[in-house]
């Protein structure tokens, strides 16, 4: 399992912290200076990560140790070369689907979740295409999907679709593109994607009329030549190009609530852009901007079919950490019955008590009623006796007795 060696955040340090730091072997620091203000900081505030990470990766399930190189597009893995945004992607992919990021590797087989990607890397492409039912398209070759115009698709088909940096290259109006997105998934189906985007201000389309256009290369550089919808000729120039192959070029910068706009107006009512560090996988994110965003229809559910599913599937397949889960369920299960079997035994024992305590009780009544009598009877005979001696007291031969000077003392 992946640790983290003295990793640290340190907001906004103090004064002498730079200098400090400088002859520190493996500490880095990342400033923000020129960068999109983070909320609630003020704008000197610096976030630092300094240290090594160790990290299992996500995708291929390699073990990385003393990664330094930390960044949105750093901490490659040395054995497939995933970056942190490749992992953060299906780190969120795998929580949208199942409720928990698990390595994607340690996942069964199950060919009944459709997946489709947009120009995703092959790097995650074929992992996915071993796990479910996924397929990759492409804008330039087969197979074709160009998301802003898909042509004739299975609507309402797929569980998940993923597109990294790809919705700031699709030409305008970037909107439809969100509602074909939206159009493919089914209604529990999940958009999982990522952008460069700002925290402040507003989406900068960069050429809002775009019609009929091309990237040409002049001897002064770049530029893109476009013909409005009107018919008006436009030529730009300091064009922004993202790595990798086919269209590259930015055509908007997103700002976030930008993106949580176009998300909403195109349907997905659930937006949420997952801020999480994993960092026993390699995903410890130095910005608070540019973060995978997942988008549905609704929140999600918990997707109980799709859970049971996993395990009559594949139980031996099932990861370990949900094993142990269970097992954890399991042993809490068999305390609390323990321990209401003991509240029962305690129960009994105690209503035993009390029936023993209730029968001395009456047991004590009874008794208290046999003297209560016995005393009644001795109080008769008692009167009993004293009618006796009264008669004898007045009989003739007493009064005789008396006379003679030979009488017992008086009773009365
Ligand atoms: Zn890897």
């Amino acid at each position: 399992m992946g640790q983290v060696v003295n990793l640290r955040r340190i907001v906004n340090p103090p004064a002498a912290f730079g200098t400090q730091m400088q002859g520190r072997r493996k500490r880095r620091t990342w400033s923000i200076a020129n960068r999109p203000q983070i909320d609630n900081l003020p704008h000197n505030a610096r976030i630092v990560y300094g240290g090594e990470l160790d990290f299992t990766c996500n995708i291929c399930g390699a073990a990385n140790s003393g990664v330094e190189e930390l960044g949105r597009e750093g901490a490659l893995c040395a054995a497939c070369g995933s970056s942190m945004r490749h992992r953060s992607l299906v780190a969120v992919l795998v929580h949208e689907l199942f409720g928990v990021a698990l390595p994607i590797c340690q996942l069964p087989v199950l060919k009944s979740i459709r997946g489709l990607g947009l120009s995703d890397t092959e790097l995650y492409a074929r992992v996915l295409a071993d796990r479910f039912y996924y397929r990759n398209t492409y804008l330039h070759r087969e197979p074709v999907l160009d998301i802003a115009d898909p042509g004739p698709q299975e609507p309402h088909a797929l569980d998940f679709l993923l597109a990294s940096e790809v919705f700031e290259h699709v030409r305008p109006p970037v909107e439809r593109a969100f509602e074909n997105a939206l159009a493919l998934l089914r209604a529990e189906g999940v958009l999982v994607m990522t952008v460069p985007y700002e925290l402040q201000g507003e989406t900068k389309e960069h050429f809002p009329d775009l019609s009929d256009f091309a990237a040409v290369t002049l001897r002064s550089g770049a530029a893109l030549v476009n013909r409005t919808a009107a018919g008006e000729l436009q030529l730009f120039s300091d064009l922004v190009f993202h790595g990798g192959r086919g269209s590259t070029l930015e055509l908007r910068c997103f700002s976030e609530s930008g993106l949580r706009k176009v998300l909403a107006d195109a349907g997905f009512a659930y937006v949420r852009i997952h801020a999480e560090d994993y960092p026993e996988y390699g995903i410890v994110h130095q910005e608070s901007w540019s973060l995978p965003i997942a988008a549905r229809r609704r929140p999600p559910e918990s997707n109980r079919a799709l859970i049971r599913e996993l395990i009559e599937r594949n139980w031996d397949g099932w990861p370990k950490a949900l094993r142990h889960e269970q097992d954890e369920n399991r042993r809490l299960h068999d305390e609390l019955a323990e321990r209401t079997e003991w509240v029962r035994t305690v129960e009994r024992r105690l209503m035993t008590e009390i029936e023993d305590r209730t029968q001395w009780a009456h047991h004590l009544e009874a008794q208290l009623a046999d003297r209560t009598s016995w005393a009644q009877r001795l109080d008769q005979q008692v009167k009993t006796l004293e009618e006796h001696l009264r008669r004898i007291l007045s009989s003739r031969w007493h009064r005789v007795g008396r006379l003679l000077g030979f009488t017992p003392r008086r009773f009365d």
